[in-house]
C-alpha cells in the first residue's frame, strides 16, 4: 500500500499515526463491478475499519431492496443473497420483521409488496464515517476528534432548511457527486467562517425509501448530516 494512507491521523477517530489502511469511503460492494475503480479513499485505522465494515454489510444486505436505481433487481439477486445466505442471524430478523404493505403503481394500481424491518441508526452511523470520509477526501478537512456529527433522515421539513443552509452565502466548496450509475449521490458544502462546520446530504442505491421510525407516517429518500466543534452542540448525545 502507498505511504500516503499508512501511518497517518486516522480520518475516522482522529487518532494520529494509527491509519493501516485505505478505506473506501463508500464501500466498493456498494458499486458494480464496472464502476468499482477510483472511488475516494482516505486513510483509516484497523478499528475504524472494522466498525465501518459492520456497518456496510448490514446496510448492503438489507437496504438495495427498497432501492430505485436501474439494476437494482439484478443486485439483489447476485449481491444481497449470497450476502444474507452467510448471515443467519440478520435473515431470521427480517423474516420475522418483514411485514405485507402495499404499493400505489400507476399502471396496475395497488400492488403487495413487503416492507423490512430497518435500523436506521446503522445508516445514521455509517452515513457520519462517510461524512467524514468525504471532508477529508475533497478538502483535506479533519473533522474527529473534535467535531462531532449528527444525522437525520430527511423529513420534508429538514430538506427546507438543508436546502437554505446549502444556499447560504457562508456555506462554500460545494460538491454534488454521483457515483457508481447513482448508487450513492451527495452534496456537501462547508462554512467559510468556522472551519468544523459541514452539511452533506446522501442517497442511497437511487433513493431507497427510509422510513424513520420515529415520526411514523414520515418517509425520506435521503440522510442528511451535519457537523460542527462537539461544544457547540445542544445536547451531550452525539452518534
Ligand atoms: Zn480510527
Amino acid at each position: 500500500m502507498s505511504k500516503k494512507y499508512r501511518g497517518k491521523t486516522c480520518v475516522y477517530c482522529g487518532l494520529e499515526k494509527t491509519s493501516s489502511t485505505a478505506d473506501h469511503v463508500i464501500a466498493r460492494q456498494f458499486f458494480g463491478v464496472a464502476d468499482r475503480g477510483n472511488q475516494p479513499k482516505v486513510p483509516a485505522c484497523e478499528a475504524c475499519n472494522n466498525a465501518k465494515s459492520q456497518l456496510e454489510l448490514y446496510i448492503l444486505s438489507v437496504m438495495p431492496m427498497g432501492g430505485l436505481q436501474k439494476g437494482v433487481g439484478d443486485m439483489i439477486l447476485n449481491q444481497v443473497k449470497p450476502r444474507l445466505s452467510k448471515n443467519d442471524a440478520l435473515r431470521a430478523a427480517l423474516a420475522n420483521g418483514s411485514r405485507p404493505r402495499f404499493f400505489w403503481n400507476l399502471e396496475t394500481g395497488w400492488q403487495e409488496g413487503m416492507t423490512l424491518p430497518f435500523d436506521g441508526d446503522k445508516l445514521a452511523k455509517l452515513s457520519t464515517f462517510i461524512a467524514r470520509g468525504l471532508a477529508w477526501y475533497h478538502w483535506g478537512l479533519q473533522l474527529a476528534p473534535v467535531a462531532d456529527m449528527r444525522a437525520n433522515m430527511f423529513s420534508a421539513r429538514g430538506e427546507e432548511y438543508w436546502e437554505n443552509a446549502w444556499n447560504h452565502p457562508d456555506f462554500v466548496d460545494h460538491i454534488d457527486a454521483v457515483l457508481g450509475s447513482g448508487v450513492f449521490q451527495y452534496r456537501g458544502a462547508r462554512s467559510r467562517k468556522s472551519p468544523l462546520v459541514s452539511l452533506w446530504q446522501m442517497s442511497y442505491f437511487g433513493g431507497a425509501t427510509l422510513g424513520d421510525t420515529a415520526q411514523r407516517g414520515e418517509s425520506a429518500r435521503s440522510i442528511f448530516v451535519a457537523s460542527q466543534h462537539r461544544d457547540n452542540w445542544p445536547s451531550a448525545a452525539a452518534t
